[in-house]
């Protein structure tokens, strides 16, 4: 077997420790009863344990050394074929990662990461801060942990934050977030001039199993390949992947807002439908170049679905006669125009996941601004509420009344991500940079939502974003798709162009 074949058999195994994580943790948080949450934190323990083994083992790094890679010149010699040549950077940076982190570390944290996930299931049924702050503050000092293994050069939400956005730093994002602040400060006080839109329709009534059809006839308009993969619910909907052939969805029905599941189907399909169009080359099946570019580009497709298409006057006027038939009599008498403005109605609120496309960047802002400080040390946890409140007030003039629509609500601090929210805005940037690459290139992606046809648009996707996985770093997938650089002046005339319409500004 030749070193490369070797690298790619060694890579692939790894991989299928860490899809067998996968399925521990999806069944965790879907249908695992209560009782059995310290044997499965054990459990996924010991799995990841063995998975950081077989990515770590000193087999990998001689593999590397002997195909050329290292530290400085990860992708090897430049007579190596481009893909083997991406292919090289990927795992070295993947194993100088995981090489640098201890195995206690690892399991320690794996243990750790499971039962805050479940003490905040509690605090926040509860709304009871105090009995999740502990885990906060473990999460935290893990996290400092393995910034300080990875590189202790650089300040730890640096290094934090390269994980999921290669190359990036607090510094970038501040840069990048700075001036969308201000355009977004200034549309939403544009809007703020202007009449509400009376969405009260969208509270009436509609029961979680009409919710669950709708999901099921839109995941299928996305084409989303129910053979590949499944839809289950959960407190907070996530997308996983167990395997090439099976990336699982979910969501949560509301009844009494049914937009939340049917939003959040889209918006969990578009990650999907990224997964399952990664195949850079037959040879790279299963192996670490199977995998997206990060997790900003990962964003840019689901709000890309969830937002772009799915919140488009176009979209509706094709999906709307189906909608109303599956959750009647939830939209009786709402027409089209009704309906598209309700849905696009800006109003400043308590949770992330339900804010409208103008005010969901500032939840990220806060979230960035919190996390950023909490790492550095100039916020404790213990003041985390207060400061979060403090913040909602200053950037969207709304409080919460409690923790769990506060500071509880999100599943990533509880998890151990941090670094990660910044991603969530970044995505919306690359996403109107694809969308209007697009048009460059001659697809007309509005047209063809509005004549039914999302699959050009996929396609377009498939070909441009999903297929070549990690074979580039996102800066350089954006300026080799769209010809330059990340730039939020499209996601910005996007949104001014589309709410000029919705508000009449
Ligand atoms: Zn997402």
């Amino acid at each position: 077997m030749k070193p490369i074949e070797l690298l790619r058999k060694l890579d692939a195994e790894a991989k299928l420790l860490e899809h067998i994580g996968a399925a521990l943790g999806w069944d965790q948080e879907t249908y695992m009863p209560s009782g059995a949450i310290d044997e499965r934190a054990d459990q996924l323990a010991y799995v990841e344990t063995l998975a950081h083994e077989k990515a770590t083992a000193p087999e990998i790094g001689r593999l590397l050394d002997e195909l050329g890679s290292t530290e400085a010149e990860p992708s090897g010699p430049g007579s190596l074929p481009t893909i083997d040549r991406a292919y090289l950077r990927v795992m070295r940076r993947k194993y100088d990662q995981a090489t640098k982190l201890p195995a206690e570390l690892v399991s320690e944290m794996a243990r750790a990461t499971s039962l805050s996930q479940a003490a905040w299931v509690d605090a926040r049924k509860h709304n009871d801060f105090k009995a999740f702050a502990p885990h906060l503050s473990r999460m935290l000092e893990y996290n400092k942990k393995v910034a300080a293994c990875l590189d202790p050069s650089k300040r730890p939400y640096d290094v934090l934050l390269d994980r999921f956005e290669e190359g990036g730093s607090e510094e970038q994002v501040a840069s990048i977030f700075g001036p969308l602040r201000v355009e977004l400060v200034a549309l939403l006080d544009r809007i703020r001039g202007k009449p509400q839109i009376d969405d009260s329709f969208l509270r009436r009534r509609c029961p979680a199993a009409a919710q669950a059809e709708a999901s099921a006839y839109f995941m299928r308009a996305l084409s989303y390949d129910e053979k590949r993969g499944r839809l289950d619910t959960t407190a907070h909907p996530f997308t996983t992947t167990l395997g090439e052939s099976d990336v699982r969805i979910t969501t949560r029905y509301v009844e009494d807002f049914f937009p939340s599941s049917l939003f959040s189907t889209i918006h969990e399909s578009g990650h999907a439908l990224y997964e399952m169009g990664i195949d850079p080359a037959p040879e790279y099946r299963r192996t670490s170049l199977a995998e997206a570019s990060s997790m900003a580009v990962h964003e840019s497709q689901s709000r890309l679905w969830e937002n772009t298409v799915g919140r488009s006057l176009g979209f509706w006027l094709q999906h709307l006669p189906a909608l109303r038939q599956i959750i009647a009599p939830a939209v009786d008498g709402v027409g089209l125009d009704e309906f598209y403005r309700a849905i696009n109605k800006v109003e400043p609120s308590l949770i992330r996941t339900e804010a409208d496309e103008v005010t969901y960047g500032l939840h990220v802002i806060l979230r960035f601004e919190l996390e950023g400080r909490m790492l550095s040390g100039d916020l404790s946890v213990d003041d985390l509420p207060a400061a979060w409140n403090e913040g909602m007030r200053r950037l969207l003039g709304v409080a919460p009344k409690n923790d769990a629509e506060g500071c509880l609500q999100d599943i990533h601090w509880p998890m151990g991500s941090f670094g990660y929210f910044p991603s969530y805005a970044l995505g919306n940037l690359y996403g109107a940079q694809w969308w209007d690459a697009m048009k460059a290139q001659g697809l007309d992606p509005k047209a063809a939502v509005e004549l039914g046809d999302l699959g050009s648009i996929l396609s377009w996707l498939r070909s441009n974003v999903h297929r070549s996985g990690s074979m580039y770093k996102p800066g350089e997938l954006v300026e080799k798709v769209t010809g330059a650089p990340l730039d939020p002046s499209h996601f910005v005339r996007y949104l001014n162009d589309k709410y000029a319409g919705v508000y009449g500004l």
